[in-house]
């Protein structure tokens, strides 16, 4: 039986996590939530997993929640504590009984609770991919230290952790993540400027929460995910590729330095990646449909243009220059993304906007967790400044 902490319950990850659970109750214990508000998602999980402690990021949403789960005199409701902010969060990250600790959270939120799991020494599911961008030789040389083993639940790196199963690390040549694409690459550009928000959301191939789907539209997904890749798997940005690749079959690829390519396959489900990391090694009977590749029938792969979707080279120019460039890169697009979902800017202004935080930064060098988070504040204010003076 494994406890599990799920940091972002109430989002599509968590969901799919406790779908994992509910599946496989001789398994799986769920021991503490964490989610950014309250929601009647979040009180029907409770009342469903019975974990032990729950903490929200918004201190007056877990003052409600609190009276929720007041037990009332005749229930046998089992008491949960409710914890709130910050420190509510890394306390559920931390807990003592907890195996693993699947880290999903959108955005930079996640960073603290995730890098405190790791010092903690648990297991981390990784979903989460922006602590990576922000800060990922800190967490990098965090989990060394801590022999604290992280495990992606992100579907490419599933992909290419599983396509290097049982290989030597000195034999890999390159690494091929793929890209659907996103909701719009096919869209005239001059439509694409006056795309509303509803448009922009609808995915092709993936059911996932709001950030990321933008980020699949920009391919900045794609640029984070290049960073994430380098980080978890130890290989300069130079040995890591992109393809368009429509269909979300073929998850990833690894090529060896004989040329011969090991890719992993699959209808597109996060249940997937997600079981895989949470009962790693062993496989899950998850009861999904098998992959009928006679009626998929063709698998594309393109080249991404670069012109058309500038976020993806942002991402790695920001990888290449290093220390506090990649956390503005990502502080940048969160705001950004935020502007765009409330309306507030055009599609194209996303890379804009990245772009000029970029340009106006001067990376310095990372030698703790006050460097990130110190430019993740500069970037969020800059870009947040250009939104609200419409520059
Ligand atoms: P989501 O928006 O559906 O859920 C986000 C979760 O984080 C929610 O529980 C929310 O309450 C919580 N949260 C939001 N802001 C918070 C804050 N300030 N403090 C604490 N908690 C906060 O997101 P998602 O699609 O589940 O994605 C989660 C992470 O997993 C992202 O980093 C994403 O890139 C990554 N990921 C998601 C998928 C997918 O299929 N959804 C696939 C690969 C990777
Ligand atoms: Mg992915």
């Amino acid at each position: 039986m494994k406890n599990l902490v799920i940091l972002g319950s109430t989002g599509s990850i968590g969901a799919n996590t406790l779908q994992l659970v509910a599946d496989f109750p001789d398994r799986f214990r769920v021991l503490g939530l964490t989610a950014g508000g309250n929601n009647d998602r979040l009180f029907a999980q409770i009342r469903r997993f019975r974990p032990r402690v729950v903490a929200l990021a918004d201190e007056a949403a877990a003052d409600r929640l609190r009276r929720q789960c007041r037990p009332r005199r005749d229930s046998r409701q089992a008491h949960v504590e409710i914890l709130s902010g910050m420190e509510g969060l890394v306390r559920v990250a931390t807990l003592n009984e907890a195996d693993t600790v699947v880290s999903a959270i959108v955005g930079s939120a996640g960073l603290v609770p995730t890098l405190e799991a790791i010092r903690a020494r648990k297991t981390i599911a990784l979903a989460n991919k922006e602590p990576l961008v922000m800060a990922g030789s800190l967490i990098r040389e965090e989990a060394r230290r801590q022999g604290s083993v992280i495990l992606p639940v992100d579907s490419e790196h599933s992909a290419i952790f599983q396509s290097m199963s049982g290989q030597r690390p000195g034999d890999v040549r390159r690494l091929i993540l793929t890209a659907s694409g996103g909701p719009l690459l096919d869209l005239p550009l001059a439509k694409r400027r006056t795309i509303k928000p509803a448009q922009a959301l609808k995915h092709p191939t993936w059911q996932m929460g709001t950030k990321i789907t933008i980020d699949s539209a920009t391919l900045m997904n794609k640029g984070l995910e290049v960073i994430e890749a380098r980080w978890l798997f130890d290989i300069p940005s130079e040995r890591i590729d992109v393809v368009i690749h429509r269909q979300s079959i073929v998850h990833s690829m690894v090529e060896y330095q004989d040329s011969s390519v090991i890719a992993q396959m699959g209808l597109p489900d996060m249940r997937g990646p997600l079981a895989y990391a949470l009962n790693y090694p062993e496989r899950m009977p998850l009861g999904l449909p098998s992959l009928d590749l006679t009626r998929v029938k063709t698998l594309t792969f393109e080249a991404p243009n670069l012109k058309r979707f500038p976020c993806l080279g942002y991402a790695y120019e920001a990888l290449k220059a290093g220390g506090t460039l990649p956390a503005v890169l990502n502080a940048a697009n969160e705001v950004a993304v935020r502007g765009f979902l409330q309306g507030r800017i055009g599609f194209d202004d996303i890379a804009r906007l990245i772009r000029r935080t970029m340009d106006g930064h001067v990376p310095l060098p990372l030698s703790g967790l006050e460097d990130v988070l110190e430019a993740d504040r500069w970037a969020r204010e800059k870009t947040l400044k250009m939104i609200e003076s419409k520059a």
